[in-house]
């Protein structure tokens, strides 16, 4: 992409040209959330101006449009990531509820005492507690594939933890502290050779990478639209239709249902199986125009650009002396975590803030992973492609000067 198209795409994100203390905004946490295009926005008040009305239940107009956009934002949802079905795309409030969703669920539906569920040392807690949690119910083990110190997985280690008691794999697609784009064939693949499925946590993927989960044929693959340029509160759960039939429903109410009588529920089809209560209709509408927006720029463009800010931060951030960057793995997103001397990552984060600088610090959610390290947390830049090499030269020289500060 060129430098007028990445200007052109900073046009249409109007918070970019916020003054933070007097400074430039300069945006470096987009793997906690992502700024909103115009388009988004304005799709969000298209709907609520021109058709709102509850969706499913009307005859009236309004609840008809309301209805078919959900439903033509499905598809365009099922196309985007691959899904042969749109009926295996389910609405749920993000990438959490989601894997909620699969926990309880598949959890009702295929586990008993003794089982064990599998996921890795790099998990965000979203991808862990409810593991545990239904571990707790069910009498069940999890059990966490290591990493070596670049920050990938040991791929003979986890081929070591299958067993016959194994009954799912949850992984991250990419982490959220380190980077690390996992080998997610290669796990799906193992995985299957044993009849074990897996789900795939893509929060951290899929703004930044081409998926298709029909070829990496995963069981499961949920993402969260805040982190993909549309709102809060929208997510998806894709799941093999295999599976969702044979799962019971997560939640009762609203239009999950087929017939009610007080001796006997009976379940809609799917995907309303999983839906219970009004759907954030405005959001799935939403999430399917930031979807077309980045399909627009191209995710094979975006996924070369974001490396280019990788490589380029990289190399100007090591010159930062005592700078040392977590996470280093061969297959990297353009997540950065670091650590300067023994400088705390909160106050560097606190400081940086003041220059106008937005980073993330601390545990990332995801605990266990800076335990296993024996560090107090990081100090996280993660990059979007309307970010740009000259924000990146202004946040080095922050990142210097905060350093010489605190040193
Ligand atoms: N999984 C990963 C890898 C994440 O990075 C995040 C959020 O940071 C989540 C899960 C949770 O996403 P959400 O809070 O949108 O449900």
């Amino acid at each position: 992409m060129t430098n007028s198209d990445i200007q052109d795409i900073r046009n249409d994100f109007p918070i970019l040209t916020e003054k933070i203390h007097g400074k430039n905004l300069i945006y470096f946490d987009n793997a906690a959330t992502t700024q909103k295009p115009r388009c988004v926005v304005e799709k969000i008040e298209d709907a609520y101006y021109h058709y709102n009305a509850n969706i499913h239940r009307g005859v009236h107009y309004l609840s008809q449009v309301a209805t078919e956009a959900n439903e033509n934002s499905r598809g365009i949802i099922a196309n985007f990531i691959h899904a042969k079905n749109n009926h295996e795309i389910i609405f749920t409030r993000g990438t959490t509820e989601a894997i909620n969703l699969v926990a309880f669920s598949f959890g009702e539906a295929f586990c008993k005492e003794g089982d064990e569920i599998v996921v890795s040392v790099m998990e965000h807690h979203s991808n862990i507690v409810p593991w545990q949690m239904l571990c707790e119910r069910k009498g069940m083990k999890l059990r966490v594939i290591p990493m070596n110190d670049r920050g990938e997985l040991l791929m003979d280690e986890y081929k070591q933890l299958l067993n016959e008691k194994t009954r799912l794999v949850a992984i991250a697609h990419v982490s959220n502290v380190l980077g690390t784009i996992n080998p997610v064939k290669e796990i799906i693949n193992i995985a299957h050779k044993n009849e074990i499925p897996v789900l795939v946590d893509g929060a951290q993927a899929v703004p930044h990478l081409p998926v298709n989960v029909t070829e990496l044929d995963a069981d499961f693959y949920v993402f969260s639209g805040h982190k993909i340029y549309a709102s809060t509160g929208i997510g998806v759960l894709y799941g093999k239709e295999k599976w969702l039939n044979l799962m019971p429903p997560y939640q009762g109410g609203g239009e999950m249902i087929s017939t009610v009588t007080f001796e006997k529920t009976t379940y809609n089809e799917l995907p309303f199986k999983f839906e219970a209560g009004t759907p954030d209709y405005v959001g799935s509408v939403a999430l399917a125009e930031a979807i077309q927006y980045v399909e627009k720029i191209g995710l094979q463009n975006i996924d070369n650009y974001e490396r280019e800010l990788l490589n380029y931060a990289t190399a100007k951030l090591s010159e930062v002396e005592g700078l040392r960057i977590i996470g280093t793995a061969k297959e990297k997103s353009a997540v950065i975590s670091f650590l300067v001397g023994n400088i705390h990552p909160y106050d560097m984060g606190m400081l940086l803030d003041k220059l106008g600088i937005a980073v993330r610090t601390g545990h990332h959610c995801a605990q266990p992973l800076i335990d296993s390290l024996g560090i107090p947390g990081t100090v996280r830049a993660s990059f979007a492609f309307y970010n740009t090499k000259e924000e990146i030269d202004t946040f080095v020289e922050a990142v210097k000067k905060v350093s010489e500060m605190l040193r």
